[in-house]
């Protein structure tokens, strides 16, 4: 937390600007307490900070008393630099916005979207996380929380290519499909792209990749900036516009397609003009239509379900009609679908490297899980749930294998793939 800023005067905007996102959860929260077992945090930790209900108490304790002075909280005392760590740690450390408590709370309190709304609050009096903010100017400034320019990404994507023998179009004049990326990928999961590419191909989509927008997370909505948030979507709204694209494939990343999907028109103020969808849902349509061959896949493999596709996105069942038939030894976990535990590093908390301890911590969870399967695999459909889990893999040395969705789907490919131009 930067120390240069006016503590006092940070404080009352964090406050002010609090108030209307906090009536709800002071008003409807009956402290029963059910919400405990449900945050991967809580369960990981143990720490009763943990808990869904106690990551928005100090707050709620704070405008109380600083409202109603002589009230039953008692009196207002001095906000200081240790409270706002308290509350930076719970709102943005400890809450990946996974929504797995909204669905047992019997006051239906969706304590993710207070918890974003305070995010903004916070960031707004000038405060946050450090490399989480940083991440969001970069995207701001470079076109990725990474570092991923426009230059950088035709020389990535030119590699990417050649390594893999694949065809992948990049500012194609016209297209039906534009795909975005997660840098997560381009930097760290090259074969990931080269596999979205081959399917693509393979499926005789019309497609391309664009340097006008191209990356698909959005680092402004997860460190609370909204005018970087708006400026990520307005990106792609005019690189579709570009191409003449009618749906947009947000690639393996959860929080880029709740971004998309579901927020940005509202960021916005009018309606999206594309479709938006997964690459899984994307996926499960070409296979559908019978535009994907496979070889099936024998090995024991489970599935990750991504908090912000599933859950909170609402397509939990296409990955699973993807590998239906193909992944002939699946096993689910239990829980699975929408009640699946968080990879933990959700919500930008993959970003903040003091939270390392506490994701590897919640990462025994998934550990438990895929070893009660017997699965030898777990995929994923999302990126930043893949490099979340392989560094708490890493961490533990833990033997299990995680992969991705598009790149198992890719390797297993009848035909040699038809390239689209
Ligand atoms: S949204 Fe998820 S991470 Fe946040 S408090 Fe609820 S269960 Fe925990
Ligand atoms: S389940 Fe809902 S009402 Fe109960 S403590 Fe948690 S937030 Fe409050």
């Amino acid at each position: 937390m930067s120390t240069s800023i006016d503590l006092k005067a940070a404080t009352r905007t964090f406050l002010a600007q609090t108030e209307g996102h906090l009536a709800t959860y002071l008003e409807g929260c009956v402290h029963c307490g059910a919400c405990a077992d449900a945050c991967h945090f809580y369960v990981a930790s143990g720490d009763p900070r943990h808990t869904p209900a106690y990551k928005l108490f100090p707050i709620a304790k704070a405008h109380r008393s600083h409202k109603f002075p002589f009230g039953w909280f008692g009196f207002a005392r001095p906000i200081g630099e240790r409270d706002l760590r308290e509350w930076e740690e719970l709102l943005f450390d400890t809450c990946t916005m996974c929504g797995r408590c909204t669905m047992i709370c019997p006051m239906a309190i969706d304590i993710a979207a207070i918890v974003a709304g305070a995010r903004r609050a916070f960031v707004a009096a000038g405060l946050g996380p450090p490399d989480l903010l940083a991440a969001a100017d970069s995207s701001r400034d470079h076109g990725s929380p990474l570092g991923v320019t426009a230059d950088k990404l035709r020389e990535r994507i030119e590699w990417i290519a050649d390594d893999n023998g694949v065809t992948i179009p990049l500012d194609a004049p016209k297209a039906d499909v534009l795909l975005t990326l997660s840098s997560v990928e381009t930097m760290k999961y090259p074969k990931s792209v080269a596999a979205m590419a081959k399917l693509l191909n393979h499926a005789g989509v019309s497609w391309t990749l664009s340097t006008k927008g191209y990356e698909a997370t959005n680092f402004g909505y997860l460190a609370g900036k909204g005018d970087i948030a708006k400026t990520m979507v307005e990106r792609i709204v005019t690189a579709a516009g570009s191409v003449g694209a009618k749906t947009v494939v947000i690639p393996e990343c959860g929080h880029a397609y709740g971004v998309l999907r579901w927020s940005a028109a509202a960021m916005l103020g009018r309606p999206l003009p594309f479709q938006v969808l997964h690459i899984s849902e994307f996926l499960a349509r070409l296979k559908r239509d019978g535009k994907l061959r496979l070889t099936p896949f024998d090995e024991p493999m489970t599935y990750h379900d991504p908090c912000q596709v599933s859950r909170r996105g609402g397509a939990t069942a296409d990955a699973r009609d993807v590998l239906s038939g193909f992944a002939r030894n699946f096993r689910e976990m239990t829980p699975t679908g929408d009640e699946n535990w968080c990879c933990g590093g959700g919500g930008g908390v993959q970003a903040i490297e003091r939270a390392a301890p506490l994701r590897h911590q919640v990462f025994k969870l998934k550990m438990d899980q895929v070893e009660r399967t017997g699965a030898k695999t777990m995929v994923s459909a999302c990126s930043n749930c893949r490099l979340t889990m392989d560094e708490s893999k890493a961490h533990w040395q833990w033997q299990g294998g995680i992969d991705s969705l598009v790149e198992i789907v890719a390797d297993h490919l009848v035909e040699a793939p038809r390239q689209s131009r």
